[in-house]
């Protein structure tokens, strides 16, 4: 169960059709009920794709997520800056300068059927961008693992997971930056619609705070192993592959089941800061490299999570890896002939991956069905475990 729905199935509100006209209004606005909900049947609509546009060109302009950012130390405002290398890794599966996103790019106003909405067309330049740092951050921070060779250790995990963990902030940010729209998106509306809509955006909100002070957790951890320049506290398993995989994903979230079902952690029943793991697929030189990981020795979940990754049958985890990826992962982008050469079934399992709602996860969604996506096979492994924990005996 997702924290969402978690939260929308308890209703987080007393809606009620009267009150005193100076008590505070029942949505929770802050607003006494006068100048609030008592009226709203009657006021004027609200045209949301303008307000969403609105919104949107504000949240455009992003900020840089580096540590020492400020007006005097970063180089401009906030550049669009890739969370999975534009040469190497999304060239890499790029057909006539382009991709599929597996995030949906498209106005959500636009008039589009499930399956064109969770798989979009997209040009390299803007696949995968966010205006997460400025270009003197972004240059600085990143140079060590944006040349043409790449070095398997624990400083290039971490690059790697960092700039995972800064965009998926930015992203809880954003949507959390729309929630004032979503509440006023009752106006004119039944009574019985505002208290749907103020249900479902409370539950909305209130999961996405949740996650927006679980990712500024680690954003803070990851924040001090990089200003002190020692990469110790990133784990996770790092694999390279013997040709070029057809997807390339980065991205940070919470797990709540492992690859064989097992449950790790339950999400949103107590206060406590959950795991999150972290994936990147990308390609160097000719080669997909990924990498599996969390910050923080303590985390138990997550190396639960890499041991039961490294349980799977060798054969099969390239293909698990991508399951994995559609499943859990919006920043996933696909080589478009790749897709298209995929038989119906798998086609429609993976588009259903990625519209089976927010955040909802089942203990059976990342057990092996034995569907081969992919040829491409393991060439090498390195784990980087905490002391004492050995992975897979
Ligand atoms: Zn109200
Ligand atoms: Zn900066």
């Amino acid at each position: 169960m997702s924290i969402f729905s978690k939260f929308k199935s308890e209703g987080l509100l007393n809606p009620r059709r009267l009150m005193g006209i100076n008590d505070y209004c029942w949505c929770k606005s802050g607003k006494k009920w006068k100048s609030c909900h008592m009226n709203r049947e009657n006021e004027k609509r609200v045209n949301f794709p303008k307000l969403y546009f609105q919104h949107e060109s504000q949240f455009r302009r992003g900020y840089c997520a580096h540590p020492l950012s400020g007006p005097k130390s970063c180089s401009g405002p906030a550049i669009s800056s890739h969370t999975i290398q534009k040469n190497g890794g999304i060239r890499a599966i790029a057909e006539n300068g382009h991709v599929l996103s597996c995030k949906p790019q498209s106005s959500p106003f636009k008039e589009q059927s499930p399956l064109e909405r969770s798989i979009e067309k997209i040009g390299v330049g803007r696949a995968s961008t966010f205006p997460g740092f400025c270009s003197k951050h972004d240059n600085e921070t990143f140079r060590y693992i944006e040349g043409d060779s790449f070095v398997a250790d624990k400083r290039s995990m971490f690059l790697l997971s960092y700039r995972s963990l800064c965009y998926e902030l930015y992203q809880k940010k954003v949507q959390l930056a729309f929630i004032p729209i979503h509440k006023i998106a009752d106006k004119g509306m039944s009574f019985e619609v505002q208290e749907h809509i103020q249900q479902e955006v409370a539950a909305y909100e209130a999961s996405i705070n949740i996650g927006l002070a679980e990712l500024q957790h680690y954003k803070n951890q990851a924040d001090e192993i990089l200003m002190k320049n020692r990469f110790d506290d990133i784990y996770g398993v790092y694999l390279e592959f013997s040709d070029i995989l057809p997807v390339v994903a980065s991205g940070a979230s919470q797990v709540e089941y492992d690859f064989q079902g097992t449950m790790l952690q339950s999400l949103g029943y107590d206060d406590k800061i959950l795991d999150h793991i972290i994936l990147n697929i990308t390609s160097f030189s000719g080669r997909s490299i990924a990498f599996l990981g969390w910050i923080g020795a303590q985390c138990s979940a997550s190396r639960q999570f890499c041991d039961s990754f490294l349980s799977i049958d060798t054969t099969r985890v390239p293909d698990q890896l991508l399951r994995f990826s559609f499943d859990y992962f919006e920043n996933t982008y696909i080589k478009e002939s790749w897709w298209k050469a995929l038989p119906p079934t798998p086609q429609k399992v993976l588009s259903w991956h990625r519209t089976s709602g927010i955040g909802e996860r089942y203990p059976l969604s990342l057990c092996d069905d034995g569907t081969k996506w992919t040829s491409v096979t393991i060439s090498n492994e390195v784990v980087f475990y905490p002391k004492g924990f050995a992975p897979r005996s």
